[in-house]
Formats: C-alpha cells, sequence, structure tokens
C-alpha cells in the first residue's frame, strides 16, 4: 500500500462573535475572533482507484461519506485546479463534535486540503490554499492558520492576532447537533425590525488576548447568535448555568452552538469545573482543551 498522509487539525472556540444584518445575499457580515483549541480532528489520505470517505469517533454515524464531506469538496477543488483526479481515500478521525460550532467540518476540509497538496505536490502557494479554503466555507481558511485571528467580511477575511498566554476551556457537548443556517435564521428572525450594528470587534477583547488575560477576556467575550440558538435550544440554559456555578469565568454558547465553552482560570479550575458539568447532567460529554493551538499540520 502506498504511503498516506496524515494532518491534525483543531477545532475553533469564537470569543467574539459579532454578526451584522442580513445582507441581499443572504449572507451576514461578521466581527468574529476565533481562538483554534486542542480538540483535534485526523484526516489521513492515501492515493486509491477513486474517491471514498471514511470516519471514526463517537460522532462518526453523523458525518456524511459522500461528495458532500467538506472533506471530499476540498480534494475535489484541489484537483479541479491542478488538472488531476482526486483518486484518494479520506479517513477522518473525529474528535471534534459534529455540528457543534467548533468548526469539525471545516477542519476536515482544510485538513483534506493540506493533505491532498503534500500528497500530490502540487506546488500551491499559502494563498492559492487559502483561497480554496474560502471557497468551501467561512470557518475554513481559519482552520488551516490556527492561532488566534480576527475574520470579517463572512468571517473568511483573515487577520493573525497576538496572544499573550494560553486560555483554559470546558466544553459541554450537547448531545445533539444546532444547524448553522437554522441559527442565522433565528438570527434574522430575533432581529427583524430592529437597527442591528455593523459588526466590529471589540479592542477591550483584542487587548485581553494580547495580555493573556483570562479575566479581562471573560469580561470581553460575546456572542450575538447566543440567544438564536438559546431560542432553538432552550436546555443550553441549564449548562450555561451549570458552568457558571461551578465557577467558569465567562460561559458563553460556542458559535453557532450547541457546544457551551467555559473559560476558566488555568488548568487545575478546568478540571474542577468539568467534572461540576459532568456532575449536573446538563451535557451529554465534556471536555477540556486550551489555546491558541497551531491550524492545520502534517504530521
Ligand atoms: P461551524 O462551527 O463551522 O458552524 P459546526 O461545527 O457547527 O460548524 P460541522 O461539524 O462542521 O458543524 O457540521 C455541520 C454539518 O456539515 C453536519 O451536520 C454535516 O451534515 C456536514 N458535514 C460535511 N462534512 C463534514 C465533516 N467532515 N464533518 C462533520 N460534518 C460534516
Amino acid at each position: 500500500m502506498s504511503a498516506g498522509v496524515t494532518v491534525r487539525v483543531p477545532a475553533k472556540v469564537n470569543v467574539q462573535l459579532a454578526v451584522g444584518a442580513a445582507r441581499p445575499d443572504g449572507f451576514h457580515d461578521l466581527a468574529n475572533v476565533f481562538l483554534a483549541v486542542g480538540l483535534y480532528d485526523e484526516v489521513t489520505v492515501t492515493p486509491a482507484d477513486g474517491l471514498r470517505v471514511t470516519c471514526e469517533g463517537p460522532d462518526a454515524a453523523q458525518v456524511p461519506l459522500d461528495r458532500t464531506n467538506l472533506a471530499a469538496r476540498a480534494a475535489i477543488a484541489l484537483a479541479e485546479r491542478y488538472g488531476r483526479t482526486p483518486d484518494v481515500h479520506l479517513h477522518i478521525a473525529k474528535d471534534i463534535p459534529v455540528a457543534g460550532g467548533m468548526a469539525g467540518g471545516s477542519a476536515d476540509g482544510a485538513g483534506a486540503l493540506l493533505a491532498c497538496d503534500a500528497l500530490w505536490g502540487t506546488g500551491a502557494t499559502r494563498d492559492e490554499l487559502l483561497d480554496i479554503c474560502a471557497e468551501l466555507g467561512s470557518d475554513v481558511p481559519f482552520s488551516l492558520v490556527g492561532g488566534a485571528a480576527l475574520g470579517t467580511g463572512r468571517g473568511e477575511k483573515l487577520t493573525a492576532l497576538e496572544t499573550g498566554g494560553a486560555f483554559h476551556w470546558v466544553f459541554a457537548m450537547a448531545g445533539r447537533g444546532l444547524s448553522t443556517p437554522a441559527v442565522f435564521r433565528e438570527f434574522d428572525r430575533l432581529t427583524r425590525g430592529t437597527d442591528v450594528p455593523e459588526p466590529v470587534a471589540s479592542g477591550a477583547l483584542l487587548d485581553a488576548l494580547a495580555a493573556g488575560d483570562p479575566d479581562a477576556l471573560a469580561a470581553t467575550v460575546s456572542n450575538d447568535l447566543q440567544p438564536a440558538a438559546l431560542s432553538l435550544f432552550p436546555e443550553l440554559a441549564a449548562a450555561l448555568a451549570a458552568g457558571r456555578g461551578a465557577g467558569a469565568l465567562a460561559a458563553l454558547v460556542s458559535g453557532s452552538g450547541p457546544t457551551t465553552a467555559f473559560l476558566v482560570r488555568d488548568a487545575k479550575s478546568a478540571h474542577r469545573t468539568a467534572e461540576a458539568l459532568r456532575a449536573s447532567g446538563a451535557c451529554s460529554a465534556v471536555r477540556t482543551a486550551s489555546g491558541p493551538v497551531p491550524g492545520a499540520t502534517v504530521l
């Protein structure tokens, strides 16, 4: 069997997600501050007779194995650009929750792109890879670069951000997913008739990231999609309350949800908060992770 290439890709949490009014094309302008955290999917690509996708992990049954899988779409997009056929087996070892608001599908798209690029030796530049990522989805460019970044436009125009240290998190999984488009539709419904401000990054939040100060970050995190996620999934309020009760510095819905994210002071508090969340029964699984971590990386 020919040797394959494995790429490891992190999940993300949005420490700020500011959402503008729906544009005429239906998309929303965003000011999206991403932090890559140490929960990972691994994508392994090997030469094959045709395109095939397999997936293992606790949520594997919810992952499509056809050409709609973002990993498959990434392989097809890169192959098209370089005039080849995407004859590869893509295997996803999935640890990022599916439809959890942590960009799991985007991670697999970025991972497959980097893995196929390495396997085929296309010589694509970083900018070319980032272009393909942006075509695949708003969160895919960030999955490639990782670290911390501000995303504007639909979230895909990235500016890297400085961070002054590691931030510790606890993530509570919800047992079922939430569709990102459905959450945006609910945002539109909830804000109809109101004056939705232009999305702008918070200066205080960027300062907190740069200083590596968890208390200052906790005071400034925000997610404009949270009311919409809570409206579609009211049980999330119990998870947020349980994390706050366990001493988290901040509790918020991760991206479009339904994973909830808890910022804590250090690894020891993460452990304590995770235990309290597990005992609360308000979530299906609990994980700890810190960030920033690098983006998609060939192993
Ligand atoms: P985001 O945080 O970027 O909004 P998410 O983490 O909420 O995304 P994903 O896990 O990316 O959501 O999955 C959303 C949907 O995308 C899934 O329900 C699934 O149908 C589809 N999908 C396509 N490719 C993948 C993949 N490789 N892994 C998971 N889901 C995928």
